[in-house]
């Protein structure tokens, strides 16, 4: 479809279901079965709804059109799309990961990759020249958030493609943190998206729910195969909440951006405030890599303050901005990764990345940024 961004966040993928009633919303197809009318012929190409449903092929239509991918899946939750993803692997197979990475996949990777024979390799891939040092004939793929949760660092998406199929293996790219409204790694050269759909996609902080986004049609057959054969799939009234949210992607994320470029700017002026992480800043050592693969630097600021105890002050004090996991929704959210969504990851990992009892990180919603602001400063008194 060649209509732009914010036109498909509306209108894409919306042929594909039938609708009788000419509803201008998706009807929610809640349906476990689909009738056959006589054997060998299927008539609405529908059989069961652990393989497809209509509510939820309209959602992944949707997100297809969005990020310029062969195929999406979508799945219960971000982390299904993770593992059905990572059973493309076998045992003796390396798949190198960036360092800094969501804490849920790091788990996903000690808890059930390695006691299935698959070795993970760790790498600062903002440095692909040392990523490649680690590179064997075992490793099948590359796999990177960028920017990445919590730290935001910046992978170049083009040159890790490259390097990727350089060695005969797959590029893996969690695109949760810019939504493809900012960013779409597949036209860079990624063989693979993965979404949290749970968080700028579905942007209500109300219904979580994953994506396996694939280039060709060699990878979307085999991720097809795995997720009607281990079942994560979403439910047609979920599928239904995440395509009314993506109808407003395109205006949540600028506006979003547009408060958390003040709110970081705020940030550094703060003389408790000791570092600010956030991609848009140019002064920030990702700014131009992002800026060449990405439209935009998204609405995630992670911040270090001058002691624990600062931090815990804030998140004690915070009346507007909630204290809790979770990132993307219109509702600000500030989250502890050290005791939250980082636990997971080795204590010398996160000492050496910058984990540390002083670093939040913050979701900026779409409330009024000096409202926001108002409230930090009386959380940093
Ligand atoms: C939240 C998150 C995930 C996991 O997704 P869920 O929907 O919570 O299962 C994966 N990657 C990133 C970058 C995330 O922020």
């Amino acid at each position: 479809m060649n209509h732009s961004f914010d036109t498909r966040c509306i209108h894409g993928g919306e042929k594909n279901a039938e609708n009788s009633f000419r509803a201008i919303s998706t009807p929610i197809y809640q349906s476990a079965s689909f009738a056959h009318i006589k054997t060998g012929h299927n008539e609405s190409g529908f059989d069961y709804s652990r393989e497809s449903n209509p509510t939820r092929s309209q959602l992944e239509n949707m997100v297809s059109s969005l990020e310029g991918a062969f195929d999406s899946i979508a799945f219960s939750s971000g982390m299904a799309a993770v593992a059905a993803c990572f059973e493309h692997f076998r045992p003796g197979d390396r798949i190198l990961c960036s360092d800094d990475l969501y804490g849920g996949v790091v788990r996903l990777n000690t808890r059930v990759l390695e006691k299935n024979g698959i070795t993970i390799d760790y790498s600062d891939t903002r440095d692909l020249s040392e990523a490649a040092k680690l590179l064997t004939p075992q490793t099948k793929a590359i796999y990177i958030e960028t920017p990445s949760n919590p730290m935001m660092h910046v992978t170049d998406i083009r040159k890790a493609a490259h390097l990727a199929h350089e060695h005969g293996a797959l590029l893996i790219v969690d695109n949760t943190f810019l939504s493809p409204y900012f960013q779409n790694p597949i036209a860079l050269g990624a063989d693979v998206v993965i979404h949290s759909g749970t968080k700028f996609l579905a942007g209500h902080n109300d219904t979580v729910c994953g994506f396996l986004c694939s280039a060709d049609k060699e990878l979307a057959g085999e991720f097809r195969l795995t997720s009607k054969t281990t079942g994560a799939v979403l439910g047609p009234f979920d599928s239904w909440l995440v395509l009314r949210g993506i109808k407003t992607l395109a205006v949540r994320m600028e506006r979003q951006q547009k408060s958390a470029v003040r709110i970081a700017e705020w940030l550094k002026t703060q003389p408790c405030v000791r570092k600010v992480y956030y991609v848009g800043l140019p002064d920030s050592p990702g700014y131009d890599v992002n800026r060449a693969q990405a439209r935009g630097a998204g609405s995630m600021i992670s911040f270090s303050v001058d002691s624990g105890t600062t931090a815990e002050r804030l998140l004690g004090k915070v009346k507007l901005i909630t204290f809790a996991e979770s990132l993307g929704g219109v509702e600000s959210l500030i989250t502890y990764p050290i005791a939250q969504t980082h636990t997971d990851v080795p204590p010398e990992t996160r000492r050496r990345l910058g984990i540390t009892e002083c670093l939040l990180r913050l979701s900026v919603g779409l409330e009024s940024p000096e409202d926001l602001i108002a409230d930090l400063a009386q959380g940093l008194e």
